[in-house]
């Protein structure tokens, strides 16, 4: 795919060409577990890495491969890896260059998910994380030690909508030799292509505004493909893998060495480990793709007016947005979003948790669950349900207070979501 396209034309074209064997137009779902070997030499230089073909979908598929190619060229990166969820993205984003006694350090406003898996799941693996307030990169410099191995930030932070300055904490990542990783779900490409700020990976859950229409779940990893892994601190690059030949993934992959953390999570976490992407899921989120452009373009106009709906609404204690002008995020939304300001909104409820609930309660359009990005209009009470995992301190270090009510706009008509909160509100007061 030419890269002097578009950023509308790649969402629809990049990564695919008309099937060459069918001349199928629409893409093909792969559905197989394996791919037959033309020779035992061809089967021998194909588990050699000594040419490029399919092996088995635990590894590789062609439907998966162009999902890769399409969110890659979106990014502005390298290469790239699809894997089962988004989740499994973060984990292996991680632990593909965090070894046993090395950390990293993360910002503290996390998708709770991604808290709970950096403050009580990775320790058991003895990868440690020290969380900071992201409003200042010097927290991130404070925090760097010999051990540090990445950063880890959010582009908007959850639950509270905060805007995370990623070029100045590139700087100090770069500072220090080390990769910044930055989870860009809440903007997708369409709103701000991280790679061009500095992220040296971004990770994606397409789950939400990629797939867009809440069918199924899925995460991919791109890589820049530009950071310098030779550096030794980095051991699973620069020591020989007993479980691969030896090879030194910074050393050993010829002109494919720039994309050597990409080709190490294929063949290491996901060959060993097994997050695979299912052929069917890669299909839904590239036909999801096709239409990102359109959709964010109609989630941002949607969810500004909301927001400025609930900015004048007298039970509303308070709203965050950042495309607010008087957001405390939208001074650096400005500076980094020139295509809108996603499609979330939250703000806090006057009479606190129980008004939370009723409100959530008597909505009809909205759906009450645990996703955002879909097309549909979606709400959620964050303290009661996805970060009730954390601790009070946690809770509000996060910036999540029990009144918070989190609106996932969706592009329906904007009379008709605006009227099911206007009759939600009314109900709570009844
Ligand atoms: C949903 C989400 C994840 C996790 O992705 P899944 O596909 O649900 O596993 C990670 N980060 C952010 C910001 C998310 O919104």
């Amino acid at each position: 795919m030419k890269s002097q396209y578009n950023f509308e034309t790649l969402c629809v074209h990049a990564g695919q060409e008309p099937d060459p064997t069918t001349t199928s137009r629409g893409l093909p779902i792969h559905r197989t577990s394996s791919y037959v070997f033309k020779s035992t030499d061809h089967a021998a230089n194909l588990f050699a890495l000594k040419e490029p073909g399919n092996i088995y979908t635990r590894l590789m598929n062609p439907t998966q491969d162009v999902l890769e190619k399409r969110m890659a060229a979106l990014e502005q990166g390298a290469a790239a890896l699809a894997l089962a969820s988004g989740t499994a993205a973060v984990y292996y984003a991680v632990i593909n260059v965090c070894a046993q006694g090395d950390e990293i350090v993360s910002a503290n406003n996390l998708y709770g998910g991604t808290y709970t898996m950096f403050d009580a799941i990775l320790p058991q693996f003895g990868i440690k994380t020290r969380f900071v307030s992201a409003h200042d990169p010097k927290n991130f410099e404070a925090a760097i030690n010999a051990r540090t191995r990445a950063l880890f930030i959010e582009t908007i932070g959850n639950p509270a909508l905060d805007f995370t300055d990623i070029k100045a904490i590139a700087a100090v990542a770069h500072k220090h030799h080390l990769p910044l990783i930055v989870d860009g779900t809440f903007t997708t490409p369409f709103l701000l292509k991280t790679i061009n700020f500095g992220a040296d990976i971004v990770v994606n859950s397409v789950t939400k505004w990629i797939g867009g229409h809440g069918t199924g779940i899925g995460g991919v990893v791109i890589d820049a493909g530009r950071f310098d892994w030779q550096d030794t601190k980095f051991t699973l690059f620069n020591e020989p893998d007993t479980s691969y030949h030896g090879l030194r993934y910074a050393h050993d992959l010829g002109e494919l060495n720039p994309l050597a953390y990409i080709m190490r999570m294929r063949l290491v976490p996901l060959r060993n480990m097994g997050a695979c992407i299912a052929p069917d899921n890669a299909w839904l989120f590239l036909q999801g793709l096709e239409t990102l452009h359109l959709r964010m373009a109609r989630h941002c106009e949607n969810a500004l007016e909301v927001a400025r709906y609930l900015k004048e609404h007298s039970q509303t204690a308070w709203v965050r947005y950042p495309g607010l002008p008087d957001d405390p995020a939208y001074p650096l939304s400005c500076q980094y979003l020139k295509n809108g300001f996603g499609g979330m909104v939250v703000f806090g409820i006057k009479g606190g948790l129980n008004a939370g609930k009723r409100f959530i309660e008597s909505l009809n359009l909205f759906s009450h669950l645990a996703n955002v990005g879909d097309a549909k209009s979606l709400a959620l009470h964050p303290s009661s349900t996805s970060h009730s995992q954390l601790s009070v301190e946690q809770q509000e270090e996060s910036g999540l207070t029990p009144d918070l009510i989190r609106l996932s706009v969706g592009i329906e008509h904007i009379d008709d979501i605006i009227n099911d909160l206007e009759n939600a509100f009314a109900s709570v007061w009844e």
